[in-house]
């Protein structure tokens, strides 16, 4: 009970034990459940609702690792709106099924008691490396340990999680779900190589000649897309992820709360209407900014973040001006503005057209969030990774994910471009099994005597 009382304290919007049953005991059961259609990686909600609802919960959790290595990030950061909620027969009477607050409380309830001991297959010879901790390299290990194969990850930062831990701010994703999702995988057997960037200096082909069968590459979207704006470089502005990373170190205690680019007082200004913009805006609140803007270029109705997070930002205090193109960071040392081209709109379905006018929205801060790219500190620094014009690694279908270097796989954002958490680990599930077949392939031909080739 003591344990009980401590969780709820924990995630107080989270489902209690009481209210998780009830509301799983709404559930229809459906012989063709829309929800399970509605989830990218497909979980058998229906059946994992039902477990709940006769509170076993260790039946639940089984159900759900069947096909999730990150339930409790899931429950929490998936648009379930878009997904299985907004696809649940009962919306229709008004009141979908919240799935995902059901599957927070089960995988909360896992990871604080650890309900359902590590399944792992007979081990099998064959040695994996993974560059990147995020969703997709997350996905990749624990599938790829469940199998029974070593696993090595590796990654620049000094905490494993990628975006889940760099990213999404706290009050969105506790610092220490993610934790306890990494140690469930780290209990599969696989080895953390943390503060360890590949690239540079420990290059992908040491990898191979440290024995590894396969490398995965999931280094997602590293660079934040910088804006050719006059003025751009003037102190003050500052790219979302980088204010979003160091507000987490100085989380951690890494780097001083002083160097964190947003202070109590200033004025905040937001270039970009995304899912990062808006985590930019409700995060510069929290750090007690006097005002923050988010600017929107678009209509109002076509704000590009989740309708929810908008909602939330606005009951906080985040300001939102839309029909404004950024022209130019004003200021002289310093920034002091941003001036906009003001837009008029025609109506739905027609483009937006530029006015004579022009505004300037003051702001001694201003947070450039108009999204991500990938690095190219890997594909540099070896041969045979083909990319695309924008950096995005080129993968196969057969074995799936292996790049145009044998061996060598991808998958999540740096494949498939900023997508969300769900859809880099249903890309790193079907990875994972390609991976499996190449080095079970390597290993009988090894046998042989025969080798692998292109
Ligand atoms: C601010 C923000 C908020 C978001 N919010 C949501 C949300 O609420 N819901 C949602 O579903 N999605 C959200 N997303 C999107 C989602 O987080 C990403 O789609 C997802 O994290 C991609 O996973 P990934 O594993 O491909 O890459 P990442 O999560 O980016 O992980 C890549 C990892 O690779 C490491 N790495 C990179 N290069 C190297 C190298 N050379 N050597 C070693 N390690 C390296 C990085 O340190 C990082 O840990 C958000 C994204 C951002 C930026
Ligand atoms: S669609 Fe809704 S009611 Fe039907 S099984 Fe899924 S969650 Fe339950």
């Amino acid at each position: 009970m003591e344990e009980l009382e401590r969780f709820i304290e924990y995630d107080p919007a989270g489902f209690t034990l009481r209210e998780a049953i009830i509301e799983a005991k709404r559930c229809l059961h459906c012989s063709k459940p829309r929800c399970r259609t509605g989830c990218p990686i497909e979980n058998e909600i229906p059946d994992f609702i039902e477990a709940m609802a006769h509170g076993n919960l260790g039946s639940a959790s089984t159900i759900i690792a069947k096909h999730s290595n990150l339930p409790a990030v899931c429950g929490r950061v998936c648009p379930h709106e878009k997904q299985c909620e907004g696809s649940c027969i009962l919306n229709k009477q008004g009141k979908g099924i919240k799935v995902g607050k059901i599957e927070r409380f089960i995988a909360d309830m896992d990871g604080d008691l650890a309900l359902i001991p590590a399944v792992i297959k007979e081990k099998r010879s064959g040695r994996i490396a993974v560059i990147g901790s995020g969703p997709a390299g997350l996905t990749v290990a624990g599938d790829l340990a469940k199998m029974g194969f070593s696993v090595t990850v590796y990654d620049a930062q000094q905490e494993a999680g990628g975006v889940l831990m760099y990213g999404i701010p706290e009050f969105r994703l506790p610092k220490q779900v993610v934790r306890r999702e990494v140690k469930k995988i780290a209990n599969l057997g696989v080895q953390f190589n943390l503060n360890t960037m590949i690239g540079p200096s420990l290059t992908l082909d040491n990898l191979f000649e440290q024995g590894f069968d396969a490398v995965f590459i999931g280094t997602g979207n590293a660079l934040a897309k910088s804006l050719s704006l006059p003025g751009i470089k003037l102190p003050g502005a500052v790219q979302a992820t980088y204010f979003l990373q160091m507000v987490e170190l100085a989380n951690q205690g890494s780097v001083d709360a002083m160097e964190v680019p947003i202070h109590p007082g200033d004025n905040v200004v937001i270039i970009g209407a995304g899912n990062t913009a808006i985590d930019a805006a409700r995060t510069a609140i929290r750090r007690e900014a006097a005002s923050v803007t988010v600017l929107n270029r678009d209509r109002e109705s076509h704000i590009a973040a989740l309708a929810s997070e908008v909602a939330s930002a606005r009951k906080e205090g985040v300001n939102f001006t839309s029909l404004r193109r950024p022209l130019e960071l004003i200021g002289e040392y310093f920034v002091t503005g941003v001036l906009c081209h003001i837009m008029s709109d025609p109506g739905e379905g027609k483009d937006l057209i530029p006015t004579e006018k022009t505004s300037i929205i003051p702001a001694n801060k201003v947070i450039i969030a108009i999204g991500q790219r990938p690095a190219s500190r890997i594909i540099g620094s070896t041969k045979g990774i083909e990319v695309d014009e924008s950096g995005y690694v080129k993968t196969r279908d057969i074995p799936y994910g292996m790049s145009m270097r044998s061996g060598v796989f991808s998958g999540g954002d740096v494949v498939n471009g900023p997508a969300t958490v769900v859809k880099a680990m249903k890309d790193a599930k079907t990875v994972a099994k390609g991976i499996a077949q190449y080095v079970e392939a390597k290993k009988l031909m090894e046998k042989c005597g025969l080798k692998m080739t292109d």
